[in-house]
């Protein structure tokens, strides 16, 4: 096959495999067509209020100041004596968006959404809002346009601030809240003289929603710590103190007004949500007022509650919720149908009613979830062969009627509380077989997927052993005349089609989307392409047996072992980071076992001790918050002691001319931007910003670094050499920490590696003399210098990928690699500028992979590998580690998880993609040269 056939063929491939993980792990829970359950025929309120403080973690709003006294006075008065309070738990992701849903439309939103924009509806979706006669809110246009454009009709009413207003870099956002609070104000003046908007406020079903987004503004920018975050608890307070004198004098203390005080999610104490950590998904819950109960003594608990006693709250009963609980227990205040994709459960903790009615109202919740798992059932059932439908066991038809009958039986007995018991039973039961439902394909999908992903790997090595081996041509004339007819070039397309016809049958008998079809034919197809190659495997297994009779069998296996050992280290490299200190301690102890009369044990010692240092790197934290400018220092002295002593060595050893003006240049660079970025450092900490000489230096640096090496002769250790150095003082002006020391033991282990590769070549004839070797006159001509495959280059391909993650994990993980750490861009900006931050971090995380794959294209000349049989070899195990993750992917946990699964599983799948941009980067940067061919000739 031709490469660019095969590059497309393999983007086709991993596209179809990537997308997948959509269809199998991310779709919409959301149903349709269910009819709604109203919760509560006689509601104790007429109206109900909500106020959701945006980021307010539940620590810092229920535990005392410094001085000994709540910081939100007025809702500590009323868990005291009015109300009933407790923690809302919320999910991750720990979003804005995703809370609102949990708690107004009572389902968790999931990451289907997240890959279709969080700011759109995605799916439409029914909402308490929605259901009620009338809601007025106030707030961000974040949020609330949401809700509003998801429900019928134009009852949902929003008055929102300009998004202009939201500035991070405001000294103080209470204003926001100032805002809405001033314009309920103004709504309620208005009512006095506007007649259709008193009748409307005094209709009932109606809801007033309060988007406080301050003290999430002032928490991002100041963190939960600041003044500011605590000032703003209080100004909310006394802002929800206010509005309520208002509405109660309002309606004349009618007592028919519900309120509700709750926030969306949390706030880590570096000013950050969006994962699983306590303060992120711990948020207060503080309900009062018409239909909600008086403060409880807490009754004597067998776990001691550490919360509430921290917060000095243990002598009441807490009722703690699930964020969606939230959707019901308005829903049921005044009276509005449930939401009907809501998965919350009614906290009857909350209410004030006789045990009658809550028994009614949890009834009815039930049947509402109920409803929605028969559509679930339903849809299910017609997108599945009726003869292959595994139903919901636990949940028939028949348990339903049965379950549903009881309950009316106990309610007309006047037997409420087991009733009660029951109906959460039924509610129980009914989530269960919904997320059965949902996870319904996965495992049909998952086995297609993943004879995907084993296809393609064997077709890859197909390849391999068919162009880059001697394995096949001896026999190949041999095989045809002997083929069996089973094995047959047409009777093989015919079975493999007939399977194909027969797949495109069944999936369109049961009306599954287009995708379906991609996923399961394309196992299809591949595997008829590998048995099309049948005798290249049967050539495989007569060579390796007749190579060498005794023992093979253990080599093999041996071998093979090694192998997958080796990219199972790095996968799980990707979640323990120290792994990979047990993969280079290995990859230095190598050489000792394979160790014959040839080695050079100098080379040999260096090799192992970079290894070994290089191991220290991936144990220590991730570089991130903390910076050691004392650290960045040392590296780059060192780097210039290293490039002078190189140059030194490289005009010893080499006869030739070259000019080294270029690399002195360079060493001089490196010391200059040691010096930037410590005075940066320096003028930073003394709150003098950064100075403009920095900042011209570093962007002159990251300019002269791009085109410096193509100023050099292409000799292959003077052109290394000289790409080293352009790249070291532009990752020294990003540096904070020991990262600089990282890369330059990265630089002394890829050094030494290419030494040994050419000395582990040269007595077997492959390798020539380093210092004589061209990256361009060098480099091997197609199909004529070429050599066929040794087990030696699998080792080679594999170090490659072993050391492109070291390069990518040494120094950080996914989450500090997805983090934002402005402090290593202080040298080029100190602006907040999303994109060229990001560019410059991205850079910061690809020098390392620059040099690595600069190196290996050094060795893939110094050896004469084919550089085709190497990518696919690389293309080969990249796919075996897809694979693992494409079982590690998951849906559940925190925020944090699902992301690193993900991108876990992008980064493998890009890397293919990626690579190819190395390849074609390093080609260039390596063979390119301004210098005239003559000057830097031997
Ligand atoms: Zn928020
Ligand atoms: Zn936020």
């Amino acid at each position: 096959m031709r490469t660019w056939a095969l590059i497309l063929t393999g983007l086709f491939v991993h596209i179809i495999l990537f997308y997948s993980i959509f269809d199998i792990y991310f779709t919409s829970p959301l149903v349709h067509g269910m009819t709604p359950h109203v919760s509560n025929q006689s509601p104790p309120a007429k109206r109900l209020v909500l106020f959701v403080a945006d980021g307010l973690r539940a620590d810092k709003f229920f535990e005392f100041d410094s001085d000994g006294k709540s910081r939100a006075p007025y809702l500590r008065t009323v868990i005291e004596k009015t109300g009933a309070w407790g923690v809302s738990h919320t999910r991750v992701p720990t979003e804005s968006r995703p809370g609102h849903v949990a708690m107004i439309a009572g389902f968790y939103e999931d990451v289907s959404a997240v890959a279709k924009g969080w700011k759109e509806n995605p799916v439409e979706f029914d909402s308490v809002f929605n259901e009620s006669r009338r809601t007025w809110s106030w707030g961000s246009p974040d949020i609330l346009p949401m809700f509003a454009k998801g429900a019928s009709g134009d009852h949902v009413l929003t008055d929102q601030y300009p998004s202009e207003l939201e500035d991070f870099a405001d000294s103080d956002s209470s204003k926001l809240d100032t805002w809405v609070f001033d314009r309920v104000r103004t709504l309620f003046n208005k009512a006095s003289s506007d007649k259709t908007l008193t009748k409307q406020l005094h209709q009932d079903k109606i809801v007033f929603f309060f988007h406080l987004l301050g003290i999430d503004t002032n928490g991002h920018s100041h963190k939960p710590q600041s003044s500011e975050y605590t000032e703003n608890i209080r100004l909310v307070d006394k802002g929800i103190k206010e509005m309520t004198e208002l509405i109660e004098m309002y309606y004349n203390k009618d007592g028919k007004t519900a309120y509700l005080m709750t926030a969306d999610h949390g706030m880590t104490n570096w000013g950050s949500h969006g994962a699983g950590h306590p303060h992120e998904t711990l948020t207060p819950l503080v309900a009062w007022g018409a239909g909600v109960r008086q403060p409880k003594t807490r009754q004597e608990l067998l776990e001691q509650d550490l919360y509430s006693k921290e917060w000095n709250l243990d002598h009441l009963m807490r009722s703690d919720v699930e964020q969606a609980d939230i959707a019901p227990l308005m829903a049921c205040l005044i009276g509005i149908p449930y939401p009907v994709n809501s998965v919350g459960t009614l906290p009857l903790d909350y209410l004030d009613v006789d045990d009658q009615q809550k028994s009614r109202s949890l009834f009815a919740n039930a049947k509402q979830i109920l409803s929605q798992f028969q559509i679930k059932m339903e849809q299910r059932k017609q997108t599945t062969l009726s003869m292959t439908f595994r139903p919901y066991s636990e949940l028939t038809p028949a348990l339903q009627t049965k379950m549903i009958r009881s309950i009316n039986k106990l309610n007309q007995e006047g037997k409420f509380i087991a009733a009660i018991k029951e109906s959460k039973k039924l509610i129980q039961l009914a989530l269960q077989g919904l997320s059965y439902y949902q996870t319904y394909d996965r495992f049909f999908l998952g086995v297609s997927i993943a004879s995907s992903f084993v296809g393609w790997v064997m077709y890859i090595l197909v390849l391999v052993v068919k162009e880059h081996t001697d394995v096949v041509k001896v026999r190949v004339k041999l095989v045809t005349l002997h083929q069996p007819v089973l094995l047959r070039k047409e009777v093989i397309i015919g079975g493999y089609s007939t399977v194909g016809a027969l797949v495109i049958i069944l999936l369109s008998v049961q009306s599954l989307p287009w995708t379906y079809y991609l996923y399961c034919l394309l196992p299809v197809a591949l595997w008829m392409v590998v048995t099309l190659n049948w005798h290249v495997l049967l050539d495989c297994y007569t060579r390796l047996k007749e190579a060498s009779p005794k023992g093979f069998l253990v080599n093999f296996f041996l071998t093979l072992v090694m192998f997958v050992l080796g990219l199972e280290i790095l996968v799980a490299g990707f979640f323990y980071r120290h792994l990979l200190s047990v993969g280079l301690v290995c990859m230095g102890m190598l050489p000792l076992l394979s160790s014959s009369h040839h080695t050079d044990w100098v080379i040999y010692v260096r090799w192992m001790m970079s290894c070994l240092i290089l191991a220290i790197f991936p144990m220590m934290p991730v570089v991130g918050r903390d910076t050691n400018y004392y650290l960045v220092g040392i590296a780059g002295i060192l780097a210039v002691s290293t490039g002078v002593l190189a140059i030194q060595r490289l005009k010893n050893s080499t006869s030739s001319h070259h000019s080294y003006s270029t690399n002195h240049i360079q060493i001089v660079l490196t010391a200059l931007s040691v010096y930037v970025v410590q005075f940066t450092a320096y003028s930073i900490q003394r709150k003098q910003g950064l100075p403009l000489v920095s900042q011209i230096f570093s962007w002159l640096i990251l300019g002269i670094s791009m085109v410096i090496p193509i100023f050099s002769g292409t000799g292959v250790l003077h052109r290394l050499l000289t790409i080293t150095l352009a790249y070291l003082p532009l990752y020294i002006l990003l540096s904070i920490s020991h990262e600089g020391l990282f890369v330059l033991t990265l630089c002394y282990l890829l050094y030494f590696w290419l030494h040994l590769e050419g000395t582990s070549g040269q007595h077997t004839g492959q390798a020539e003399q380093l210092h004589s070797v061209d990256f361009v006159s060098s480099l091997p001509i197609e199909g004529k210098q070429q050599r066929h495959l040794e087990l030696q280059d699998f080792r080679r391909a594999f170090y490659f990928i072993f050391l492109m993650l070291t390069g990518f994990f040494g120094t950080g993980n996914i989450a500090s690699i997805n983090s934002f750490e402005p402090a290593s861009v202080y040298c080029f900006m100190t602006v907040f500028s999303p994109f060229t931050m990001g560019t410059l971090m991205m850079l910061k995380n690809i020098i390392p992979l620059v040099l690595v794959t600069c190196t290996f294209r050094a060795i893939h000349i110094t050896t004469h590998v084919p550089i085709r049989a190497l990518f696919l070899l690389v293309l080969a195990m990249s796919d075996i580690m897809a694979l693992n993750f494409f079982f590690l992917v998951r849906d559940y946990g925190s925020w944090l998880e699902i992301g690193t699964s993900i991108s876990h599983y992008v980064i493998v799948m890009c890397m293919i993609i990626f690579l190819m941009l190395l390849f074609g980067l390093s080609h260039w940067l390596t063979t390119f040269s301004l210098v005239s061919r003559k000057s830097h000739r031997n």
